[in-house]
């Protein structure tokens, strides 16, 4: 059985567990958190953290898989603390996570050098520790496939290549950015069981989706609570389609939840519960809500909700 890097160490895949595949234990702006570091409250972030794994380890979590990249503040030593208090395990990841803006460092350096910084942290380790990266992170967004989103993706693929670690992309249905990407991933000869097209759930466009499913990627129904996307019945509809038609096999199902974020400031957060654009988001609602509405559709049984939450991620991390 092939084995897993987690931030606590390697594990056996068969004993990764329940798994969320895809949340944030925290969230922020690297350079503004590195220039202006009063401005966060680390206590409060570990505490939101600590609350956020400790309840979804409540509904028999065993395994997050933090998708937290570079411009995410991805901080490899807050995961293991939060892993190591809660006796969660956490999964990291290596990537850039930008909808088009590169430094100047990765503009002047060429797709393969940008591919071995990430080779090295999925080889030797993440920010001088021995934490290794499990899976590549890259995005697209409104902005579509950029000059530098491609590289990016190219760069993720040659070092997935190398190395044989798995693929995760942040995808816009909206304006359809996920056939592009996995035509990216193709030409770079990456083999399709190995990527995962992230927010595939902000559509209800099943046949957008299948279209996806069809080329051999899981696709992720990943944002559970975000309304401004898509609110959670309109998601519930679009999984039970999708299981209906026999694609458990394909899908990841969870939330995106930052169990903090400093995307705005903290007073604007009851606003948008208030008005209505997230709603009960948090890294237990999949199990609060979705799980037994899904249930209830008739679009769950036991072996289905195996197949998502425990096969799934475990065979993505693995192929
Ligand atoms: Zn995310």
């Amino acid at each position: 059985m092939a084995r897993v890097e987690t931030v606590q160490g390697p594990v056996e895949a068969d004993a990764l567990g329940l798994t969320l595949a895809h949340e944030h234990v925290r969230f922020r702006d690297e350079a503004v958190a590195a220039q202006w570091p009063e401005r966060y409250d680390e206590q409060a972030e570990l505490d939101a953290a600590l609350e956020a794994v400790m309840a979804a380890k409540g509904h028999g979590v065993q395994t997050i898989v933090d998708a937290t990249a570079m411009f995410g503040g991805r901080d490899v030593r807050f995961m293991k603390r939060v892993a190591e208090e809660t006796g969660v395990r956490i999964v990291a990841c290596t990537g850039i996570y930008s909808y088009d803006y590169l430094p100047h460092y990765f503009e002047n350096r060429d797709v393969d050098v940008m591919a071995e910084h990430f080779v090295a942290d999925i080889e030797r380790g993440i920010q001088g520790t021995d934490i290794k990266a499990a899976f590549l992170k890259c995005a697209a967004d409104a902005a579509g496939v950029t000059e530098h989103v491609e590289k990016i993706h190219r760069a993720v693929a040659r070092a997935s290549l190398q190395t044989g670690t798995p693929i995760m992309a942040h995808s816009m249905p909206a304006v359809a950015t996920g056939p592009r990407q996995v035509e990216i991933f193709e030409e770079e000869g990456v083999e399709m069981s190995r990527v995962q097209i992230a927010h595939c759930g902000d559509t209800e466009d099943v046949a957008y989706i299948e279209g996806l499913i069809d080329r051999g990627v899981y696709v992720g129904l990943d944002r559970y609570g975000l309304e401004m996307y898509l609110p959670i019945d309109k998601r519930n509809a679009t999984a039970a389609e999708l299981l209906r038609r026999g694609h458990a096999e394909r899908l990841m199902i969870s939330q995106d939840f930052c169990a903090s974020i400093d995307w705005f400031p903290a007073e604007a957060a009851p606003m948008f519960e208030a008005s209505g654009a997230i709603r009960n988001w948090s890294m237990t609602l999949v199990f609060e809500e979705v799980v037994p509405a899904l249930r209830e559709m008739g679009a769950m049984d036991d072996s289905a909700f195996e197949t998502i939450f425990v096969a799934n991620p475990a065979r993505w991390l693995t192929a």
